[in-house]
């Protein structure tokens, strides 16, 4: 039908539509093989206490080292590993090999900071997210102190009761609990109280325009000072300026993740950043 109309918008329609299904296909059995070819690799975004400027924690960030692709970002690929039931293992592998390196940066002496991971929806309710941290942190040695989860505002909302167990079981092997992307989600914010957090992370859709829209000023200056309140630390991700950083600097902020200190890295580039640095690589 859509061919005999021609040239009238339909057919293109048509076939972009099936050069999208063609694309998912080939995308989705490239993850699997992924997968089973160890072509996932681990990036680390430094966090940066916002009085010091040291580096007190990194973010794990998954990345696809694909043969034909190159390096993939999540946004290309995760939604669809979501789908298919794949993050899940991805979340896993990622456990693994973010604490496994940790760790190995931490026996070389390097000054202990927090390991902060993505934790998708999927893996948070599957019954044996728990099962899974015990495991990794027995095999790794990693304090559990230095493990930091992140979950997201919907993930939270999701299914109260069992989320509160499940939180905390965690806070008591004494994981740390943040919740990220913090603001762009529907949520009441009586579960900041309920929950037990510790870390909320401002997304940086309102850190892009703190310096030049009043109201993101206004949203970000009052989240601090609610999340102080309730005694969580605060996380600015997204800081890309020196103006945005001195603005959050100047209010109280702990913690800032952005382009402006460093880009999420490769392993190789995160130990002359870290403090020991230089006297390990001077053979101290
Ligand atoms: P997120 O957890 O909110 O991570 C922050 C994202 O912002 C990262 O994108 C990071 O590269 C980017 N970013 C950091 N600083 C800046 C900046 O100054 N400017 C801008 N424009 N962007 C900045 P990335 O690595 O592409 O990750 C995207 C999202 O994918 C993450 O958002 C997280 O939700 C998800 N993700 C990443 N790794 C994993 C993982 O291992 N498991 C799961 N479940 N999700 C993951
Ligand atoms: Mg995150
Ligand atoms: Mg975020
Ligand atoms: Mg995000």
């Amino acid at each position: 039908q859509a061919k005999e109309q021609g040239r009238n918008g339909y057919q293109i329609y048509d076939e972009s539509m099936n050069a999208k299904a063609l694309e998912r296909i080939i995308l989705e059995s490239q993850l699997h093989k992924a997968l089973k070819d160890n072509e996932f690799t681990v990036y680390y975004q430094p966090q940066v206490c916002a009085r010091t400027g040291e580096v007190v924690g990194l973010e794990a960030l998954v990345r696809w080292n694909s043969r034909e692709l190159g390096i993939v970002e999540p946004g290309r690929f995760l939604a669809l590993a979501e789908e298919i039931g794949l993050v899940i293992q991805i979340d896993q592998w990622m456990m693994r090999e973010a604490c496994r390196q940790h760790k190995a940066w931490i026996d070389a002496g390097f000054a202990p900071v927090t390991l902060a991971l993505n934790i998708s929806g999927q893996h948070f309710l599957k019954n044996d997210l728990l099962d899974t941290v015990t495991a990794v942190l027995g095999q790794t040695g990693l304090d559990p102190g230095l493990l930091e989860l992140e979950l997201t505002e919907g993930v939270l909302m999701a299914h109260t009761e069992k989320t509160v167990k499940t939180l905390k079981a965690l806070k008591e092997m004494g994981v740390r609990l943040a919740i990220d992307d913090f603001g762009t989600g529907f949520s009441s914010l009586s579960y900041l109280k309920r929950f037990p957090l510790d870390v909320l992370k401002i997304d940086r859709t309102f850190i892009n325009d703190i310096t030049t829209d009043p109201d993101d000023a206004a949203i970000t200056l009052a989240t601090i000072e609610m999340a102080h309140t309730l005694k969580l630390q605060v996380i600015a991700e997204g800081v890309e300026t020196t103006d945005q950083l001195e603005f959050l600097v100047s209010h109280g902020c702990d913690t800032y993740q952005g382009y402006l200190f460093s880009r999420p890295l490769p392993p190789e580039g995160i130990p002359p950043l870290l403090t020991g640095f230089s006297s390990l690589s001077s053979g101290a």
